[in-house]
């Protein structure tokens, strides 16, 4: 490309593609024309419920409010995830977002704790989370500090139908100008010359041309992987899920305000509560178990009633080796996947997003930003693949061929060594611009089963009787903040 870009073409109008649409209009919408083509005739995936907290950033940044956003997704709040069963049989362990208790300077709160644990004075990890009390006890209500301190509140994210988030993000961007196109990409046009992509030709006879485009057309990745041939790195020896079944079923009395992850297995269920319905399914391994196993799973550990027959979903894990290649970035299912376990899918595509923003062409598209693209991109999801093979790998399921093989296959190094540090001397380091913090490697990590050896010796700092009553007063400030906490089911009604 040797000019500056006038025409974005979005390939896909799922949730990457409305997200793109957005985002592309609210900073570009003066400067460029975006036309965004889906195929109602093909649809989208049609899954994707559960978020995590920086999705509170993406909204701000398009000016979009809570409020509007909670009544028009029919949402919920998310507060952690709960794992059931992963480590083995019983237990049970919330990724709770947030912090853990108070770090005291360099040492994180965990060393303290583990002290306290060692001399007989610590209680659960989690009796000092603000976030999980308030999971488990159903309440919530925005709190950015906890009252009459500066100490950090809540941290929220969503569940949410994401479906009707595309259906939001689709009216912001129409009314920033985005022209959208509902007809099927026939053929994906190449400039001869030099190879990258000058148009779609669409089920209707139009040509839609464009300077840059980004490809959002899920799994079939139609200008990424067929068109441009960018290869796909395939990551199904770490994380062997493959394949889901997801149904909706009816609606719980009670909203809880966190996700449900209930390790079965040959894989895992999810429980998201909406408004009006709650997500279900169940993600598996084709090789431990057939999909009638898995419907059959599904079906029989519903709290609620089904609302439809379950639907078959196939994937492959892994990512795109070139994310952005000539003109066109990939977003969402086409640039990779990651299974849903801590919900990072439309994360990913906010921080392709972000990216592509920081480094979107002036005069022409540059072979060095496209590269630093993928650089970041690439590191991104190293690091999140590794975070979601721990909680397959810390298991301690002998009687089971899936798990067994979890525990056992080969891990990646970046892995390895984190565990053997924190399983050493409690200690994790969240590395560059790493989306999980080390309190989420803590809970994790200790939730999984590991009982680090030691501790840092900062914790020494403490006598007994401050170590306890450090601990003590921060259980007080917690157990206070969530009974003044109003319940998430009266929370949620004026949304209603
Ligand atoms: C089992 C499962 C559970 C998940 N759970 C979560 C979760 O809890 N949280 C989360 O963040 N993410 C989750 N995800 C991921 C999430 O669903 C996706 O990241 C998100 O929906 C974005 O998908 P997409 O827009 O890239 O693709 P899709 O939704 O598949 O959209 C593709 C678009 O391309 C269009 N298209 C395709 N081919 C053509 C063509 N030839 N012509 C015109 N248009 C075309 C389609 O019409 C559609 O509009 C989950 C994914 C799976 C598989």
């Amino acid at each position: 490309m040797n000019a500056p870009i006038q025409k974005v073409v979005i390939a896909g109008g799922g949730s990457s593609g409305w997200m793109a649409a957005a985002v592309l209009s609210r900073f570009f919408g003066k400067q460029v024309s975006i036309t965004l083509v889906e195929s109602s005739a093909i649809g989208t995936i049609g899954v994707g419920e559960a978020t995590i907290p920086p999705i509170k950033t993406f909204n701000d940044v398009l000016g979009i409010n809570e409020s509007d956003f909670l009544k028009q997704t029919r949402g919920t709040i998310k507060l952690g995830i709960e794992f059931e069963n992963w480590g083995k049989e019983g237990d049970r362990y919330m990724h709770a977002f947030g912090e853990v208790g108070r770090n005291l300077g360099i040492a994180s709160f965990q060393h303290y704790w583990r002290r306290a644990k060692q001399s007989g004075v610590g209680g659960d990890f989690w009796d000092y989370s603000l976030n999980y009390q308030a999971a488990k006890h159903g309440k919530f209500t925005p709190l950015p500090l906890i009252p009459q301190t500066k100490l950090p509140g809540l941290n929220h994210a969503y569940h949410i139908d994401a479906g009707l988030y595309a259906q939001m993000l689709r009216g912001y961007s129409e009314e920033r100008g985005v022209k959208r196109i509902d007809a099927t990409i026939q053929h994906v046009l190449r400039n001869e010359e030099k190879g990258d992509v000058k148009g779609l030709q669409l089920d209707n006879g139009t040509i839609v041309a464009g300077d840059l485009f980004i490809d959002c057309t899920g799994f079939r990745a139609l200008l990424i992987g067929e068109t441009l041939g960018v290869d796909y790195e395939d990551w199904s020896h770490w994380l062997p899920c493959d394949r889901a079944v997801a149904v909706p079923s009816e609606r719980a009395d009670t909203i809880a305000p966190y996700t449900r992850s209930i390790a079965h297995e040959g894989g895992w269920q999810w429980r998201i509560p909406l408004q009006h319905r709650t997500g279900n399914g169940l993600v598996y391994s084709h090789r431990h178990l057939s999909e009638d196993e898995a419907c059959h799973k599904l079906l029989s550990n519903l709290d609620t009633a089904p609302l439809d027959e379950p639907r078959p979903i196939r994937f492959t894990t892994g990512r795109r080796r070139q994310q952005w290649s000539q003109n066109v970035v990939s977003l969402g299912l086409s640039s990779g996947f990651l299974e849903p376990l801590e919900s990072t899918s439309l994360h990913l595509v906010q921080q392709g997003l972000t990216r592509l923003i920081k480094l979107f062409p002036h005069q022409r598209i540059q072979p060095s930003d496209i590269e630093e693209y993928n650089r970041q991109s690439t590191l991104e999801f190293e690091q999140i693949r590794d975070f979601i093979i721990l909680h397959y790998h810390l298991n301690e399921k002998k009687d089971s061929p899936f798990w067994s093989e979890c525990r056992e296959s080969p891990k990646p190094e970046s892995l390895l060594r984190r565990i053997e540090l924190f399983a050493g001397s409690g200690r994790v380091f969240r590395e560059q611009d790493e989306l999980f913090s080390e309190t989420a490697w803590e809970q994790v990590m200790l939730g999984q089963g590991i009982t680090p050896e030691d501790f840092h010796p900062l914790a020494n700092n403490l006598s007994d009787d401050e170590l306890k009553e450090f601990l003590a007063s921060w259980k007080r400030i917690v157990d206070k903040t969530v009974v003044q906490l109003p319940n998430h089911d009266d929370f949620l009604k004026p949304f209603q």
